[in-house]
Formats: structure tokens, C-alpha cells, sequence
């Protein structure tokens, strides 16, 4: 048994200096990736419920990194985050993104995902505005997903930043929302255009009564706040025909497939009638 736990140890030590090396790594490889470009903005569709058609996407960061493969954000973003290149890393892609839903009918909207970090910046929005302009992109066509944690930081200062946005046209939205703490007061003293409900509660919502019920809740919630609703992880049909009774909303989710680089976009839009 003594040895065991020896090893155990030995083992225990080495994995964190394992940890430790790929850490390293990541964060070398991240900086060098921003500047080979070797981040690129994969795109999700975003359906009209009502319609069945196709509103936008939103889209994605995927690092393709020459050692790792196709590494998913939720690897590098809070690693971006921490070593501060989150909002360089972040312009980089918009600016793909941008240049990439240029190409796609001009009823498409684009929605992009913003850290915490960034919304911290007080020149955020002049910034976003000047890529704007840059690409001769109309900003009511962006929409901005925050999640709830940004409101929970400093409200005031999330306030300020939505108005200001808002004022250049640009929309924003309620990311994950039900996964937060934000109170029903915040969130109706904060002008959202939009909530997405939480993939947690709508792959769940066939298969459990407390997700149904949550879902339900918050689709009244936003109606009363006259604020519209995506729903994100509509994993099949079962999910889409639940939602499909409960009044218009957007959807997204691997039922319409899974999200595509922009090269695959155009090969889904051309046949359409879209590019
Ligand atoms: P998110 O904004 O909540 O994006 C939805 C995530 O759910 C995506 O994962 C998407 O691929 C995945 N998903 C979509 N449909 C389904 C479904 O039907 N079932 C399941 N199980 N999953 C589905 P992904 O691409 O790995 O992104 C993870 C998170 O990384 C995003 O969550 C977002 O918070 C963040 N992220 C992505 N791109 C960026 C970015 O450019 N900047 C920042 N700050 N964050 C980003
Ligand atoms: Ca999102
Ligand atoms: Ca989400
Ligand atoms: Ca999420």
C-alpha cells in the first residue's frame, strides 16, 4: 500500500508538470497562431422558427494549429483571456468574419461573441465601429453575444457600453442565459435585443419536465420583456417540434448541422439563391 502511494504520487507530479508543458504550449501557440492567422471564424446557422429559413449565422473561432489540429474555443479563449489577447484575437476574426458575410446576402446577419474582457475596454465600441466602417458593414446586421457574467461585474459600466452600441446600430443579446445570476431587474434595466436561451435546458427540454419548464418560463420572460429568443442546441427533430408550439423564436444546433468554415458557407448559400 506504501508504494502504491508513492507512485501515486510520482504520477500526481508528473501530470501536473505534464499540465503545466501543455500550458506552455498553448499559450506560445496562441500567440504565434494570431500572427500566422491561424485562427479562423467558423459559422453556425441561425434559423427562423416560423419560416424554417435561414436568418444568419453566428459565428465561431476555431484554432487550426499546425501541432494540435482544430482546437475548440473553449481550449484557447480563457487562455487568450488571461494572457491578454483576447481582444486582438477577437478583431482578427471579425475582420474575417466580416469580410466573409459581406459575400452572403445582405439579409443575413452576423453574430459574434464577445468576452467579458473586452466589454471591460471603454473604447470597445469606437473600436468595433471602426472595423465597421473599415469593411463597409452595416452595423445593424451585428449582433453582439454577451453572456450573463459581463452584467454580474459591473453593471454600470455594461449599461454604458450596451447603450453606446446600441446607438450605433448594432445588436446585442443575452448569451446562455439561465446559466447566470443576473436578477430580473438587470435584466430589465439592460436594453437587449435578444435572449438565447441555454443549450443545457433545450437539449434536455424532451427528456426532462424541470428543462420544459424552464424553457416555458423563459420564453414568457422574454415576452414580457419584449425581448425575442434564439435557442441554441436544438440537437434534433424531437427538441425543434417541443419548441415549434411554443410561440416565434430563432434556433441553432447540429439538427441543422454542425458549424462550417466560410468556404462551406458559400457552397450552403450559392445553391440558395444566398451568395
Ligand atoms: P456559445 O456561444 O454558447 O456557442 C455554442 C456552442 O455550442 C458552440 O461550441 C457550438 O458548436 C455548440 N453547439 C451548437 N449546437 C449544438 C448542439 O446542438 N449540441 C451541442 N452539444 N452543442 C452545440 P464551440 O464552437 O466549441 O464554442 C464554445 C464557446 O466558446 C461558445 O459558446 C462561446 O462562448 C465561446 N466562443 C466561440 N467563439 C468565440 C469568440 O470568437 N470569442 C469569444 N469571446 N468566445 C467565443
Ligand atoms: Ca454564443
Ligand atoms: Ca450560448
Ligand atoms: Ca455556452
Amino acid at each position: 500500500a506504501k508504494g502504491q502511494g508513492k507512485n501515486r504520487y510520482f504520477w500526481f507530479e508528473s501530470s501536473m508538470e505534464n499540465e503545466l508543458r501543455f500550458r506552455n504550449e498553448i499559450e506560445t501557440g496562441i500567440r504565434r497562431g494570431i500572427s500566422a492567422g491561424e485562427f479562423v471564424p467558423y459559422y453556425e446557422q441561425q434559423i427562423d422558427l416560423e419560416t424554417g429559413k435561414l436568418v444568419g449565422f453566428e459565428m465561431l473561432a476555431r484554432w487550426k494549429s499546425p501541432e494540435l489540429g482544430i482546437v475548440n474555443p473553449t481550449i484557447f479563449i480563457p487562455v487568450a483571456e488571461e494572457i491578454g489577447v483576447i481582444a486582438q484575437l477577437s478583431e482578427q476574426l471579425i475582420e474575417q468574419a466580416l469580410t466573409d458575410a459581406k459575400e452572403w446576402d445582405p439579409n443575413l446577419t452576423l453574430s459574434v461573441n464577445i468576452s467579458p474582457v473586452q466589454l471591460r475596454d471603454p473604447w470597445f465600441s469606437q473600436k468595433l465601429l471602426k472595423i465597421l466602417v473599415k469593411h463597409n458593414f452595416p452595423p445593424s446586421r451585428l449582433e453582439i453575444e454577451i453572456t450573463e457574467s459581463c452584467i454580474h461585474e459591473n453593471i454600470g459600466v455594461v449599461r454604458s457600453m450596451i447603450t453606446s452600441l446600441k446607438n450605433q446600430g448594432v445588436k446585442i443579446s443575452l448569451d446562455d442565459f439561465g446559466t447566470g445570476y443576473a436578477s430580473l431587474s438587470q435584466l430589465r434595466s439592460l436594453p437587449f435585443d435578444r435572449l438565447k436561451i441555454d443549450r443545457s435546458f433545450v437539449g434536455e427540454l424532451t427528456d426532462e419536465d424541470s428543462c420544459e419548464k424552464i424553457v416555458s418560463a423563459i420564453i414568457s420572460m422574454g415576452d414580457g420583456l419584449k425581448m425575442p429568443i434564439t435557442a441554441e442546441g436544438v440537437e434534433d427533430e424531437r427538441i425543434l417540434e417541443a419548441l415549434q408550439g411554443k410561440g416565434p423564436m430563432k434556433a441553432q444546433g447540429y439538427h441543422y448541422g454542425r458549424p462550417e468554415s466560410a468556404a462551406d458557407v458559400r457552397k450552403r448559400l450559392e445553391p440558395k439563391g444566398l451568395l
